[in-house]
């Protein structure tokens, strides 16, 4: 099974990625993951994104697409983070079908942007495994320290006002012509993602029934 999880920075896709990559039994590949843990690395694609990942700047098509390529050899995975704009998405069909392959589904987070900025700017998430929280919503147990490892809860460069504005205008004007490319190819699943995370999955495991 190949499926998208697919919505606005915010909209919950990581979060969800995880609980359904699990339920599901697919490799969650999550761009951003990757991309963080190059720039955490150090290495040389690490050096070369690392100004875009902090600024919430699209890295180029040709070097994500490169990254995308490596990771989708498997037969079952959740790409979240992939495609991001319409060139991608082409890419990604491109790709599967020299490989035989095809999506069989897509998952779109439907969200407002007052709660994305709401979500983005109180998200604290764990410098060691990822882990994400929400002060409010999601508080770890103990302030500032990672329910799971114990690592240090820090904000994420690009979750701060400005940025969050500008990663979600990116999003506006690339998402509509995703989903277009996507209507008609493949299952659509959209769910209304201003809900808390249970709701979310709920509707998404009932939809997908
Ligand atoms: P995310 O964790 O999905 O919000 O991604 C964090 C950052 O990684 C983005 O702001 C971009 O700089 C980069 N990135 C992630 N996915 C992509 C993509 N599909 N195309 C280009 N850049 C991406």
């Amino acid at each position: 099974m190949k499926a998208i999880i697919f919505g606005s920075p915010g909209s919950g896709k990581g979060t969800q990625a995880v609980i359904l990559s699990e339920y599901l039994k697919l490799k969650k590949i999550s761009l951003g993951d990757i991309l963080r843990e190059e720039v955490k690395k150090e290495s040389d694609l690490g050096k070369e994104v690392k100004s875009f990942v902090e600024k919430g700047i699209l890295v180029s098509d040709e070097l994500v697409s490169r990254v995308i390529e490596e990771n989708i050899k498997i037969d079952n995975f959740l790409l979240d983070g992939y495609p991001r704009n319409l060139k991608q998405a082409q890419h990604l069909e491109k790709t599967l079908e020299k490989n035989d392959k095809k999506l069989d589904f897509l998952i779109y987070l439907d969200i407002d942007e007052k709660a994305v900025e709401d979500r983005l700017s109180q998200r604290r998430v764990c410098k060691l495994c990822g882990a994400n929280f929400h002060l409010e919503n999601m508080p770890s147990k103990e302030e500032g320290v990672c329910d799971i490892c114990d690592g240090e809860l820090i904000q994420r460069k690009d979750d701060t006002p400005e940025v969050i504005k500008k990663r979600w205008e990116i999003f506006s004007n690339e998402s509509k012509s995703i989903l277009e490319f996507y209507t008609g190819k493949l299952k659509i699943i959209k769910v209304n993602a201003n809900e808390d995370k249970d709701s979310i999955f709920s509707d998404i495991k009932e939809q997908l029934q």
